[in-house]
């Protein structure tokens, strides 16, 4: 069975402005296949969709509000957790670049240091391996030669 799909015209159940009360409303307007607006059939008024609000949970601050809740299914099609870029912007530029140490092909480098790069700029050595290091730019992971 295909899941039925709601189109200007239906009716659907919203928090109605006017009556202060879940009513039965018609839909006017659908925007990216949302509910936009909707006209009260009770007492007539035109106004945006509120869906059925969740009772309000007492709010614990601060919980939960940026973590990323990994679902069974996202494992399944392989989602790439966090960008690098998005690691970069969370846990590089916010370092002091004049910590970074330049980076050279006869260098010994240990992880979790930052890096200067003539070409990638600053980045975060994520590890290091013989003969190379795993670099964090701004761009992207670069495997760099190095001493080690
Ligand atoms: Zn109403």
């Amino acid at each position: 069975m295909e899941k039925r799909i709601k189109t200007a015209g239906d009716s659907v159940e919203s928090q109605c402005t006017r009556c202060k009360a879940l009513l039965n409303h018609t839909i006017i307007a659908m925007v990216a296949g949302q509910v936009a607006r909707v006209k009260c059939n009770t007492c007539g008024s035109e106004h945006n969709h509120r869906p059925v609000k969740e009772p309000k949970v007492a709010a614990v601050k601060g919980a939960k509000a940026d973590k990323v809740v990994k679902s069974p299914r996202a494992r399944a099609v392989k989602a790439p957790a966090i960008s690098d870029e998005a690691i970069w912007e969370e846990l590089i530029r916010p370092l002091d670049p004049d910590l970074a140490v330049p980076y050279n092909m006869e260098g010994k480098f240990r992880t979790n240091i930052l890096l200067t790069h003539p070409t990638f700029g600053i980045g975060l050595i994520a590890s290091s391996q013989t003969g190379k290091i795993e670099v964090v730019f701004k761009a992207g992971r670069k495997l760099l030669r190095s001493a080690c």
